[in-house]
């Protein structure tokens, strides 16, 4: 049995389904604060899944999560990633990121659970001081969110030595697309991230979708950012998940293609792929956002083997498709 906490979110989501595609067993621990029950209901359509609503500050839900079936593995994407509110409201942040984390690994060791796979972010390694960033890069988050991932990823370092709590950090450059099959995909309110801003500016009663910053030093004027697929990234921890099973060491991963995207680019492909001419508002730059961010990724491709299998306009291709299935739930809700 494999415990998905955040499984309501976005990558939580398509992880449970990937999980349930490799023959895992798996139980969703969600709080529902930015999750959604829905995404549960459709979750629970297609794979043989268990829920337990429950808050990772609640020790006695952390209890209800661990009794029962024996646990045999962990993977934890249960946090608040919105960079702008960590920056206004770091104390939500540190709490449920940062205690959060520390109340699911002290229940690991009550319960006896040796592995954990941890949803990190390329906001560890802070402004890029060369790219493309392997895990040699310094780590000098630039933002609260930033810096909880970071007080985790050393914590888990600190639970290895003393107590032999095996962790895999996953950390993530930009994720986009969404399920092949259409059961899930990216919801975030308020949405934030590029490409279903894009996309949702299609929809009538969408805003108009606004252009950060045009005078980066990069080829075109915008920033460059690595686009992962979801369900690409999704495959990684099921490697990572293996790796920890056959005995692995404590270890962390960039998880990005390699390649960089301009914000202009991921304009082109979405007019592409949804065969409309989307208007965009030119706006001064978004404070905090690097010009280039680029993963080093040969480190998991040599260690798990893992290879990026779909490029930006399929990410773009399957968000697209989500979104028209979002836009008809949100209308009848
Ligand atoms: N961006 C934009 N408009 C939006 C959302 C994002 O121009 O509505 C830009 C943003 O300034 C950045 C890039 O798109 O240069 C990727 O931003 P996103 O929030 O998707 O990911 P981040 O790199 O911040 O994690």
């Amino acid at each position: 049995m494999i415990v998905v906490t955040g499984g309501a979110g976005y990558i939580g989501s398509h992880c449970v389904l990937a999980l349930h595609n490799s023959g895992y067993k798996v139980k969703i621990f969600d709080n529902l604060s930015t999750g959604h029950a829905e995404t549960i209901d459709r979750l629970s359509k297609c794979a043989d899944v268990e829920f337990v609503k429950g808050d990772l500050n609640n020790p006695e839900d952390l209890d209800r999560l661990f009794s029962g079936e024996k646990v045999s593995a962990v993977i934890h994407f249960a946090a608040f990633s919105q960079v702008g509110e960590s920056m206004t409201e770091p104390a939500k942040y540190y709490r449920n990121n940062v205690c959060g984390t520390l109340n699911l690994l002290d229940k690991m060791l009550q319960y006896g659970v040796g592995r954990i796979v941890f949803s990190s972010t390329a906001a560890t390694y802070g402004e890029p001081e060369y790219t493309p960033i392997d895990e040699k890069h310094p780590q000098r988050p630039i933002n609260t969110y930033g810096r909880t991932k970071l007080m985790i990823e050393n914590i888990m370092d600190d639970y290895d030595h003393a107590y032999g709590l095996k962790s895999v950090r996953l950390r993530y450059f930009n994720v986009a697309g969404a399920d092949s099959d259409g059961r899930v995909g990216e919801w975030h309110d308020p949405e934030t991230h590029l490409v279903p801003n894009i996309l949702k500016s299609t929809f009538t009663g969408g805003k108009t979708f606004q252009m950060f910053g045009t005078d980066y030093e990069t080829r075109d004027g915008t920033c460059v950012r690595d686009y992962i697929n979801v369900e690409d990234l999704a495959r990684a921890h099921i490697l990572a998940l293996k790796y920890l099973e056959n005995g692995g060491k404590t270890e962390y991963f960039n998880l990005g293609t390699g390649e960089g995207s301009t914000v202009r680019e991921v304009f082109s492909a979405c007019e592409k792929i949804t065969g409309k001419s989307i208007a965009v508002d030119e706006k001064p730059r978004r404070a905090g956002d690097p010009s280039v961010l680029i993963a080093d990724a040969s480190k998991v491709r040599n260690t798990l083997g893992w290879i990026p299998q779909k490029d930006l306009e399929q990410s773009v291709s399957s968000a697209y498709s989500w979104e028209k299935t979002l836009q008809s739930m949100l209308q009848k809700k």
